[in-house]
């Protein structure tokens, strides 16, 4: 392996759960901060062990759950470990997800002073009456003070995270979210639409009947204005739910998108590498007792390992990409997989073209407008 590797930390700790997440996180986590700390430098002593890493992280992400739980201490005996251990390149990229109901002005300069230099922070709704149908933890008045105690700790880099077409949401609301969070001039804002997912309070209430959503077209046009509006106050969109100020793209995302090497340490945590090619890919354990059994034991956790078909790499290499608005070269495609992109997906992208939901031309390969509206559409033709 000689690419870079990046790495990623998932702490899957959350004072109680919204009402919307499925993500793995545990309200009445059954072990402290310090304890978890303990085992994710155990599983990064394991897997140093095992995995040679030629080169130096480009970025390193601690998301979750609720990272901003971790004292500034224990996030500091992270970052040294994966410095230590993998070795992190100098002005790596590092991130870290924050509640902004779990944060103060000294805790935020705590992380600042333990190398996390860049802050992800989930406001999710500037509306307090949306905050409560969420279940959020913080309101909108905690969330701008989080977001002044950031700058105030010096972070020059910090994401805003919003969530659309909520329960009871209209485009006119959601329009005044995007200008409160554009007001505030973060480097970074994610825009995703809301899913109700299974198993969540959401779902249940869904069932019942008893969530109002926005219909179909209301919350296609949320989408399909946000990217106006952040346009209007100088946001590139870079990626179907993401957009940047010019240069402050999320390093660590796109090399999700770029199909790029990262491990992943934490309960619930993936890894991917390209090496052995064409790539692999695990699961960490979503339990955290199991988590911990299996290291206390002297086993790494990867349990769910997926080694990939020559079609599946080139596959997901297609979607991945096409997340990204700047589109997928034919070119790096032929580089990747000694093939022509044209023979292996040729029938299905010209179908997409004609369908209006993918542009072709000089080499590069794109969503249109539509295609990105229906995106989940054209990647499943490419699964
Ligand atoms: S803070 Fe994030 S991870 Fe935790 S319950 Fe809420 S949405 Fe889920």
């Amino acid at each position: 392996m000689t690419e870079p590797v990046s790495i990623y930390i998932h702490i899957p700790f959350c004072v109680r759960k919204c009402r919307y997440c499925s993500f793995v996180s545990e309200a009445d986590a059954p072990l402290s901060p310090r304890e978890y700390t303990d085992l994710l430098l155990r599983e990064m002593a394991l897997r140093a062990g095992r995995q040679q890493v030629p080169s130096r992280a480009p970025t390193l992400y601690l998301g979750g759950g609720t990272p901003s739980l971790l004292f500034p201490g224990e996030v500091g005996r992270i970052i040294e470990t994966a410095a230590r251990l993998f070795g992190l390149e100098t002005g790596a990229e590092v991130t870290l997800e924050a509640n902004p109901g779990t944060v103060t002005p000294a805790s935020l300069a705590g992380y600042r002073a333990a190398g996390v230099n860049r802050l992800s922070l989930g406001v999710q709704s500037f509306d307090d009456r949306m905050l409560a149908v969420l279940g959020r933890l913080h309101s909108a008045r905690e969330a701008r003070e989080a977001f002044a105690a950031a700058r105030g700790a010096g972070f020059d880099a910090v994401g805003i995270d919003l969530i659309h077409s909520l329960p009871g949401q209209d485009l006119g609301q959601w329009r005044e979210e995007l200008r409160r969070a554009a007001i505030l001039s973060p480097e970074h804002l994610s825009a995703y639409g809301l899913t109700v997912e299974e198993g969540t309070p959401f779902a249940r209430l869904e069932a019942q009947g008893a969530l109002l959503l926005p219909g179909e077209e209301e919350a296609a046009r949320m989408f399909e204005e946000t990217a106006e509006i952040l346009a209007a106050f100088g946001y590139e969109h870079y990626e179907i739910s993401n957009y940047a100020r010019p240069g402050r793209r999320s390093r660590h995302n796109q090399i999700y998108w770029r199909r790029e090497s990262y491990l992943g340490f934490g309960a619930g945590a993936h890894s991917f590498l390209r090496s052995p090619r064409p790539g692999i890919r695990w699961k960490n354990p979503d339990d955290l007792a199991r988590y911990g059994r299996l290291l206390a034991a002297g086993s790494l956790p990867d349990e769910e390992v997926v080694r990939l078909s020559e079609r599946e790499a080139m596959g997901e290499w297609l979607f991945l990409g096409l997340r990204m608005l700047d589109g997928v070269e034919s070119a790096r495609f032929r580089e990747e997989f000694a093939a022509e992109l044209e023979a292996v997906f040729g029938g299905e992208v010209e179908r997409l073209r004609a369908a209006g939901l993918l542009d072709t031309g000089e080499g590069m390969l794109r969503l249109t407008r539509r295609g990105i509206l229906l995106s989940n559409q054209v990647f499943a033709r490419f699964l």
